[in-house]
């Protein structure tokens, strides 16, 4: 046992101990208090029945031994003055008292006995702030000495953070714990640098695309534009097309930019999802009309987030169900509401996606199967910035997914408490 818990458990028995003897003495006190009240009440009404009030008043008190009987029997004497004395044996009363007192001790002795109980329940309960301790008193009985500062201060010095083996090493059985911890943390930063250079690269690349296609339909406006009206035409649909894609594109990256960096800030409100939902339902009837749309209607679904963000992981959703589905296919939203929970989701019956392809379609530029996305002029980052809305509110997507049947998105957000 630790110190800590050694303290812990002494301040807890001896804070029981003391309780009990407490009890003990208001007891004895309340009793012994009662007989001499008895006492004096008792010598008090024969001196009002007989007058003499004033010399009870004035009375003398004491203890007493009774002689010749037993060293043991004591008395409580009224002495009034001038008068005959009256002696109240107190040990007798004790004595009589003896199986009130065993009765107090036998309950006290099971009230320890459920305490000690209570004391292992404690324990075990402790078991993780002991195990603690026991670790913090075993790192304080390691002797530093600063020698050992040094060969770590030298193994840190040594390793190149961009190197293949960044890892410190020292050799030092002591140092250990540190060795492990350090090379954790540098394990993370290298995960998280890796992870910025691949998304700027692939930033890059995929910026790189409508750039060419732009630039490629610039010179052809250069050279049979100003003569040929169809070129010039195609050529500013094809930039109108471009540019918007390219402006999509960029507003994505500079979403999940902020997102990495902690920039986007969710502008909270209580509001009923329902209402939400059925807002991109209607719209995305307006705006897309190849597709059929339902509507599962559940009002009173209350949560709290940004609006804006929720909406538009809705319509990240909608847009890939009308991406991956074919003309005149059904896409239905509906809503839910679970103890503690409210939920949307867009369903399609649509491509669907193969079990291996569901772990990835979270991940940043994954596009399942990329010849068959290449018409569709997807980026491969609509799912990243939904999952990212979804867990800034707390929530979290199921997806269940069949090739050739269709895709369901579930969204799961913490309900409004009332
Ligand atoms: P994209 O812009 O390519 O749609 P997303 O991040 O939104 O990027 O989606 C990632 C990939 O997940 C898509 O390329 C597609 O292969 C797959 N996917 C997403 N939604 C669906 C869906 N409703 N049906 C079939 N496949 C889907």
């Amino acid at each position: 046992m630790t110190s800590i818990a050694r303290k812990l458990n002494g301040s807890f028995w001896r804070k029981r101990l003391w309780d009990l003897l407490l009890t003990d003495f208001i007891v004895a006190a309340l009793v012994c208090g009662g007989y001499l009240y008895s006492c004096e009440k008792q010598i008090y009404s024969q001196a009002k029945m007989s007058d003499w009030v004033e010399a009870y008043r004035h009375a003398g008190r004491y203890f007493t031994r009774t002689d010749g009987i037993s060293w043991r029997q004591i008395d409580y004497v009224i002495q009034p003055a001038e008068m005959e004395e009256y002696r109240f044996p107190v040990t007798d009363f004790l004595e009589f008292c003896i199986p009130a007192a065993v009765i107090l001790v036998i309950l006290q002795g099971i009230h320890l006995f459920f305490a000690l109980f209570h004391t292992s329940e404690i324990r075990r309960k402790l078991k993780p702030i002991n195990d603690l301790a026991v670790r913090a008193e075993e790192m304080s009985s390691i002797s530093f000495d600063p020698g050992k500062f040094s060969t770590l201060e030298q193994a840190i010095e040594s390793i190149s953070p961009d190197g293949p083996e960044a890892e410190v090493h020292t050799g030092d059985k002591d140092l250990q714990s540190i060795e492990v911890a350090l090379n954790n943390l540098l394990h993370h930063m290298k995960e998280s640098q890796q992870q910025q250079a691949r998304f700027v690269s692939d930033a890059s690349h995929e910026l790189r695309t409508p750039i060419a296609v732009i630039e490629g339909y610039v010179n052809l406006l250069d050279r049979w534009g100003k003569e040929d009206e169809a070129v010039l035409n195609e050529s500013i649909e094809a930039l109108k097309q471009e540019s918007a894609h390219m402006k999509e594109l960029v507003e994505q990256l500079l979403f999940l930019a902020r997102g990495d960096s902690g920039r986007n800030t969710l502008h909270q409100v209580s509001f009923d999802l329902n209402d939400v939902v059925k807002e991109v339902f209607e719209e995305s009837m307006m705006i897309e009309e190849r597709h059929r749309y339902k509507m599962k209607d559940q009002p009173g679904a209350l949560t709290r987030g940004d609006v804006a963000m929720i909406k538009q992981s809705i319509r990240i959703f909608v847009q890939n169900a009308v991406k991956y589905s074919g003309e005149g296919d059904c896409i239905t939203f509906a809503v839910g509401i679970e103890p503690g929970m409210v939920s949307y989701s867009v369903q399609d019956e649509g491509i669907g996606m193969e079990a291996g392809e569901l772990e990835h379609i979270f991940e940043r530029f994954y596009r399942a199967d990329q010849a068959r996305n290449g018409e569709k002029g997807g980026s491969g980052l609509g799912l990243s910035i939904a999952r990212w809305i979804v867990e800034a509110h707390h929530g979290t997507i199921e997806v269940t997914s069949a090739p050739e049947c269709g895709s369901r998105f579930t969204v799961k957000l913490p309900a409004e408490q009332l």
